[in-house]
């Protein structure tokens, strides 16, 4: 039978005896699209097809490459599908792929979940509830599976908090100095745009649902210029690469300042009626000179003028921001100066023109209701624990406790107990974390419990006591806004879970229970979370600002609903930071932050060259800077043990690209097995040599420790050093050196294609 025809209306509960049903779902992987998934299902339950929903007006009927195939995972052969328990005697670490197996025994999941809360519970009477740490990211982005009965769980048992800053931290802060809230040029108004500025984004690689708005609006004359120090695919398509050196974002940001206000190209109408600090910003453009800025981006002088003219003069004109960025030692900084260029010229004004980072500051869910941080008033501890920054796990894990130190470089509070226990949920750190190797050192301590929920055996669970197994977006509910749309959007269960895996929603109230909390939250079902995020009140209508139109019956039916303000966009086009308050101390969008000069630091942004770069004094050791890149095809570290998805990498998979003016320069030729080094890690890559990076940069893709001979990945070079802003993670200020491997020998292209396959079959 042919599948069904979707409509913009989905009847989510069609007749039982119907041979196909088709659910709504959203993808839930970390990417700004969130996209409307249709899931076919046939009559025996099994998933048979995933598609983008037509409907939607930013998936617009279409996967990624990634997702499209995304059957493959759910259906995977090798999936984790029952609790696991570590067999007595046998070692934690690195285990060849697809020997895992070998090294745990199946247990029940009663038997699983009361060993781990008993175990929990004797951690925490004897070095205190906050030597328990969580550690999460966003394996999925979805309300609920983010973040909702985990939180609970935590907090009523008083364990650590984790500061979620591996990500996107340091920029989502920057953006709120100077906006107060993250939103942004509405996606589907790209095509408006006149000049598109993809700045650290690579639109093609992770954020695809905006290239259709993007070919729209250069079909009708729009220019695409992309701001990136390596050649993405997006890059290689467009009417301008600027390939600016590492972390010097700031510079040239300034230096368009500079010209911007030089030439009289600024918005003073704009200005002055919705901004604060100009003066101060002026004067600290003025230093900020084309030559000065050219010296450091390694860009001619006459480009960064170009650039700034072509940016003030074309309207719409719009800055995609991604967080690529603001990885960086002084990355916050950098988002904080690009986020002021769009108000500095008024861009907002024009549909289609200004800026975007993140919508995801419109989405007011009820966060204390779903994630209740009030338990931790009846936790062992009665106060909201320490907190411990993720971005600073092998610290965490190997110093902390040791004579009470403070661990952080920041201004967390990170002193207490030792780590007894990591419970890893939605996140890979044995592969994702920087400083892999201190990572490592600290999930190896005998007197470490380490529990993992997780799909499939990772870097992570070969340090695991227990291994749980994990649903994926199509086996559970759960309700999703976004960071690149302004749709909330219901991702319904499809399939019954493959094996015994669990969401961690049910995971966390289990354990509730069996730790004896007793408060009634920890019976709350998903549905009834998905109306407390949504504020549902006795109208039956969302009390959530935005989400006031929303009924959770209206959401069942549709699948996505616009945000209040985005409900016409035809007749109310929705132009951000146009008109009234914007939620800064000023109540203005903030050249200068008060904040910041508050709190001793420079209330206006600078240009200060990382500590690791070719300015810094390590520079003489270890001379190039490398980009620890993220895959096209993998979402950080998922999906690269799928098969299918390695191939669409194999070309760059373990390798190093490198320009041929370093490579000769060290006597290494393409094809030729080298060793990437540094005093925290060294790793063995094949050279790729190419021009797709400035001079004196390198570039290598994250990938899985695992699936590399050495058992290491990038960050074993990668540091645990933080950015100025927000306390994230610095991946982009890494220093390194390149020479020839031992033994090095020279392969040809279909030979290393054979031994990227060959792995992946292993
Ligand atoms: S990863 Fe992104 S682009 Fe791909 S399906 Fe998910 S939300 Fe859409």
């Amino acid at each position: 039978m042919r599948d069904q025809e979707p409509s913009s209306a989905y009847n989510h509960s069609m007749a039982a005896s119907a041979p196909f049903r088709i659910v709504h779902t959203v993808c839930s992987h970390d990417c700004p699209d969130s996209c409307a998934v249709l899931v076919t299902v046939n009559d025996q339950g099994r998933a048979v097809k995933v598609e983008g929903d037509p409907s939607q007006p930013v998936t617009r009927g279409f996967l990624c490459g990634k997702v499209a195939k995304y059957l493959d995972r759910v259906y995977a052969p090798d999936r984790v599908l029952y609790p696991l328990k570590r067999k007595p005697g046998t070692q934690k670490g690195p285990q060849t792929r697809g020997s895992e197996h070998e090294s745990f025994e199946r247990v029940s999941w009663d038997e699983a979940l009361d060993a781990i809360a008993a175990r929990l519970k004797e951690i925490a009477d004897r070095y205190g509830p906050e030597s328990i740490l969580p550690y999460s990211y966003a394996g999925t982005i979805g309300v609920l599976g983010y973040g909702s009965m985990d939180r609970r769980f935590f907090h009523r048992m008083g364990a650590s908090q984790l500061d979620r800053t591996i990500c996107s931290e340091a920029g989502g802060q920057a953006w709120n100095l100077v906006y107060g809230k993250k939103y942004g040029t509405p996606t589907e108004d790209v095509r408006l745009a006149k000049l598109i500025l993809a700045w650290g984004a690579n639109i093609h690689g992770n954020n695809i649902h905006l290239w259709p708005f993007v070919e729209e609006a250069r079909r009708n004359g729009a220019r695409l210029i992309v701001i990136d120090p390596y050649r993405t695919r997006t890059a290689a398509v467009a009417d301008w690469h600027i390939p600016i050196r590492p972390g010097t974002d700031t510079a040239l940001a300034l230096g368009m300042m500079h010209v911007i206000l030089n030439e009289g190209l600024e918005d003073r109408a704009y200005i002055a009626e919705m901004t604060h600090g100009f003066e101060q910003l002026a004067e600290r453009a003025r230093e900020y000179t084309p030559e000065r800025v050219a010296a450091w981006t390694g860009m001619l002088a006459e480009d960064v003028e170009q650039l700034a003219r072509k940016f003030a003069n074309t309207r719409p004109a719009m800055i995609r921001l991604n967080y690529g960025v603001q990885r960086s030692q002084n990355g916050g900084t950098a988002v904080r100066a690009i986020a002021m260029l769009p108000a500095l010229t008024g861009a907002w004004k024009q549909r289609g023109g200004g800026g975007q980072l993140s919508t995801s500051g419109a989405f007011q869910w009820d966060k204390k209701a779903v994630e209740r941080p009030d338990l931790a008033m009846a936790s062992p501890i009665g106060r909201l624990a320490r907190v411990v920054n993720m971005s600073e796990l092998g610290r965490a894990l190997i110093e902390l406790g040791q004579n009470g130190e403070q661990v952080n470089e920041g201004a967390r509070e990170q002193n207490g107990p030792a780590v007894h226990a990591l419970f890893v949920y939605n996140s890979n750190p044995g592969a994702v974390a920087p400083n892999h190797n201190a990572v490592c050192r600290g999930l190896m301590r005998d007197d470490l419990f380490t529990v993992v929920h997780e799909q499939f055996f990772t870097d992570t669970t070969d340090y695991a006591d227990y291994i749980l197994p994990a649903t994926t977006f199509l086996e559970h509910t759960d309700v999703q806004g976004a960071y690149g749309h302004y749709f909330v959007q219901l991702s319904k269960q499809a399939i019954e879970p493959p094996g015994e895996a669990r969401q961690n929603v049910w995971l966390f109230g289990q354990l509730a229970q069996r730790m004896g909390f007793t408060e009634e939250c920890f019976r709350d079902t998903p549905e009834e979370m998905i109306r407390q995020a949504l504020a549902i009140g006795a109208d039956g209508h969302s009390k959530n600002a935005n989400m006031e139109h929303i009924t959770f019956e209206d959401l069942e039916r549709a699948g996505h609903i616009p945000l209040a303000f985005y409900a016409e966009p035809e007749k109310r086009p929705f132009l951000p930071y146009t008109s009234g308050s914007v939620p800064t101390p000023s109540g203005k969008i903030e050249f200068f932050s008060e904040t910041l000069a508050a709190a001793g630091a420079d209330g206006l942004p600078a240009f200060i060259p990382p500590i690791e770069s070719r300015w810094g004094d390590a520079a003489k050791k270890f001379p190039l800077e490398l980009l620890g890149r993220k895959s096209d095809n993998y979402m950080n570290s998922t999906f690269a043990n799928l098969p299918g998805h390695r191939k669409m990498e194999a070309r760059s998979n373990q390798r190093i690209e490198m320009h041929p003016t370093d490579a000769e320069a060290r006597g290494v030729q393409d094809g030729e097995r080298v060793r990437v080094f540094n005093d925290r890690g060294s790793l063995e890559l094949t050279a790729m040599l190419n021009a797709c990076l400035p001079a004196g940069v390198v570039a290598a893709r994250l990938d899985w420790a695992k699936l590399h001979p050495d058992g290491g990945n990038v960050n074993v070079l990668t540091s645990e050093r933080l950015t100025d802003i927000g306390g994230g993670a610095t991946f982009y200020s890494t220093l390194v050196e390149v020479a020839k491997a031992a033994n090095g020998e020279k392969r040809s292209s279909r030979a290393r294609e054979q031994e990227s396959e060959t792995r992946v079959i292993k």
